[in-house]
């Protein structure tokens, strides 16, 4: 048996029990050894029943023998087990339910030890309700008696039964230590197998703090050395550098119908910045909708032209490739970079013989002729670069090609740490000046007949709007069939005189974008969606977002949503809807409508629901951690340095640390 074993050959765990551990996402012994208890129980003080406080809230633990116990059945139908335990001071009564079986576990003159929350029913008398037990061998227990882990379980799985089988696994299999002595004394840790021992049997909290802090640099470490490793593939190639006449950002810059935001002349010389060394550039360039990432990115591929260099812009679908096409071809103009010289590339439209700027979908990347061209590569949107991307954007002259992503989805700057630790982050946290910001309110039921007269006075001024209805299950079915009823009393009861369409996520693509299209020629007023339906479109004259139930959406997708208006000249608003309205989500839908940056909003996302709740995260392709928290701005901070410290010596192919890497990989690569 080795930590790669499936858990069935363990005694009493069988089948059926591996497929109750799998809903806990536990399959092999390692992952048994690495289910982390969530909390201790401390049953180490064992009191004397006569000490029992009458009072006491606490979790009391006892030792004594079995003086009585029978089942009994009540009138009811339930089925109880009651017991009369002794010690040396007094006895008390114990009561269980359901588990007839502990007549025969728990026999007269059993010594045991319980534990559990007390009742003093009979004034003088102690008594236990469905305690924990623990039969003693020999005098000694297991679980009882000292700080028990309670873990995650499920139907059928319990704690104690985890405990018991993690015991004995403990005995069987061997835990091999992977960390250097000298990194292990440097940063105080304790041995691997000390403290897997510790975090599931301490003697202590402090023992169990330590196991626990071992597995978190363990797996923060982890993370940091494959991003750093990714970032050294990237930083020991080389790029060739883009030498920059000082004048071209000048004449560029002035040549803009508006001024730039502090944070995009700072992302500007930051991008600029990097093209001029031959280290290649890999940069996220990360704004909220509408703060000009385009320009940002239009003042490299000026640069870049004005070189002499070839660049490419990717982005994830073919009609916004064109869409971007459409733009830069308009933006170029304005400093006369020629159109022949700029292509659009899809299956279907080929370059131009002299092309020098490539735009087009992620099939530039396959098309070897232009990688071996361009010395820039921009990607819109999402299309990180992993590895093997990394290692396509080599061109002809074995140089690797500078990449600049632009993303509208915010990451939190302590998040992008440990995420994003193999790429340098500009951030534009400015909207330009001038934006009408957009007004969000929650609205109560009884305004809800004022809302729509209000959004009936500016539909009758031209504008138009987005109702998006509730998301009330994960079922497709039902949202669509809840969507139709809504649309259908909206449009009898609410909207008669205006023209309303309905979109809903069973459609088809053709179908769904001829509706869009014509909302967006404003053929109707009001366009009533599912919530699932990814309404990415752009519509200026649409001003009014109502999202209905929105305690059920994350704030980053209601940020989404928002973002469908206020894309045009006139003052816009979103309204939120609560069906059931708790205090929670209704502070947190507070927080949402006082705040317009995203990345504000993905901050208190983070500091209220977790790492694990931020949009982003989960397409991060990091798993789960366990003990580690993203947060952890020390850990990450130690990590980082002792995996730039090992990188930097080289990593052995047959050292621990290879191997541990390399089995982190392959976990990674199950999961995405
Ligand atoms: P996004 O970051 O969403 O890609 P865009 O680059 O499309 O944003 O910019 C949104 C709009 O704002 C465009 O019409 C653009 O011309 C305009 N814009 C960009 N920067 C500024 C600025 N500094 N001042 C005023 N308008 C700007
Ligand atoms: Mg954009």
């Amino acid at each position: 048996m080795d930590l790669h074993t499936y858990v069935d050959v363990l005694p009493f765990v069988g089948e059926a029990n591996a497929n109750k551990l799998a809903k806990l996402n536990i399959y092999t012994i390692k992952d048994l050894l690495y289910h982390l208890p969530f909390r201790y129980e401390d049953t180490s003080q064992i009191l004397a029943i006569k000490n029992i406080p009458a009072d006491t809230q606490n979790l009391v633990t006892i030792q004594g023998k079995i003086l009585e116990i029978r089942n009994i059945y009540t009138r009811y139908g339930k089925k109880l087990t009651e017991a009369v335990i002794e010690d040396a001071s007094g006895i008390a009564d114990i009561i269980w339910f359901n588990q007839q079986y502990l007549t025969k576990t728990l026999p007269v003159g059993q010594e045991v030890m319980i534990s559990g929350k007390v009742t003093f029913e009979d004034f003088f008398k102690p008594k236990f309700i469905s305690p924990s037990y623990e039969v003693l061998k020999e005098g000694t227990a297991l679980h009882l008696g000292k700080l028990t882990a309670i873990y995650p379980e499920t139907k059928g799985v319990s704690s104690k039964w985890l405990g018991s089988r993690i015991h004995y696994a403990l005995e069987k299999v061997t835990i091999q230590e992977w960390l250097p002595v000298e990194i292990r004394e440097t940063y105080n840790l304790v041995d691997l197998d000390k403290a897997i021992h510790a975090i599931h049997f301490p003697e202590s909290v402090d023992e169990a703090s330590n196991g626990i802090a071992r597995i978190a640099f363990d797996e923060m470490l982890l993370i940091q050395l494959l991003m750093q490793e990714k970032r050294n593939i990237a930083k020991n190639g080389s790029a060739k550098p883009i030498p920059s006449d000082s004048n071209t950002i000048a004449t560029y810059v002035k040549s803009l119908p508006f001024s730039l935001t502090e944070a995009q002349q700072k992302a500007t010389t930051e991008i600029l910045c990097d093209l001029q060394t031959n280290t290649p550039m890999n940069r996220l360039l990360e704004g909220d909708v509408g703060s000009g990432k385009t320009v940002v990115a239009a003042a490299a591929v000026y640069h870049a032209y004005l070189a002499g260099e070839d660049v490419a812009i990717m982005a994830p679908t073919s009609i916004l490739a064109k869409q971007h096409y459409d733009t830069f071809v308009n933006l170029f103009s304005m400093y006369g970079i020629k159109e022949e010289h700029v292509s659009l590339v899809t299956n279907k439209s080929k370059p131009k013989k002299e092309s020098k700027i490539f735009i087009g979908t992620q099939a530039l990347l396959f098309k070897q002729e232009i990688l071996d061209r361009i010395s820039l590569a921009i990607v819109d949107e999402q299309h990180r670069f992993g590895v093997h991307q990394r290692e396509k954007m080599v061109n002809k002259n074995g140089n690797l090609i500078h990449s600049l992503t632009l993303t509208a989805t915010p990451i939190p700057r302590t998040l992008a740490l440990s995420i994003y630790g193999d790429l340098d982050i500009s951030y534009l946290d400015e909207l330009p000046k001038g934006r009408k910001e957009i007004l969000t309110r929650i609205v109560p039921e009884k305004k809800r007949d004022d809302m729509y007269s209000f959004i009936k006075t500016l539909l009758d001024e031209g504008r138009q709007a987005f109702i998006i209805c509730p998301l009330i299950s994960l079922s497709d079915k039902l949202n669509v069939a809840s969507a139709k009823e809504e649309f259908e009393r909206l449009k009898k009861d609410i909207f008669p005189n205006y023209r309303l369409v309905l979109l809903h996520g069973q459609m088809k693509v053709g179908e769904k974008d001829e509706i869009l299209e014509a909302f967006k020629r404003h053929e109707y007023d009001i366009l009533v969606s599912t919530p699932v339906v990814e309404v990415g479109i752009d519509v200026p004259n649409a001003s009014v977002m109502v999202i209905e139930g929105a305690e059920r959406f994350g704030l980053a997708q209601l940020h989404q949503l928002r973002g469908r208006v206020g894309r045009g000249e006139y003052q816009s608003y979103c309204f939120l809807l609560t069906s059931q309205a708790e205090q929670e989500s209704i502070e947190r839908l507070q927080v949402f409508s006082q705040n317009t940056s995203g990345l504000k909003i993905a901050e208190f996302d983070l500091q209220n629901r977790g790492p694990g709740e931020v949009y982003g995260v989960k397409q991060s392709g990091i798993p789960t951690l366990k003990a580690a928290s993203l947060l952890d701005v020390g850990l990450i901070t130690k990590t980082k340095e002792v995996a730039q410290g090992i990188l930097t010596k080289g990593l052995k192919r047959n050292s621990s640390i290879y191997k541990q890497l390399e089995e982190f990989k392959k976990e990674i690569a199950k999961l995405n």
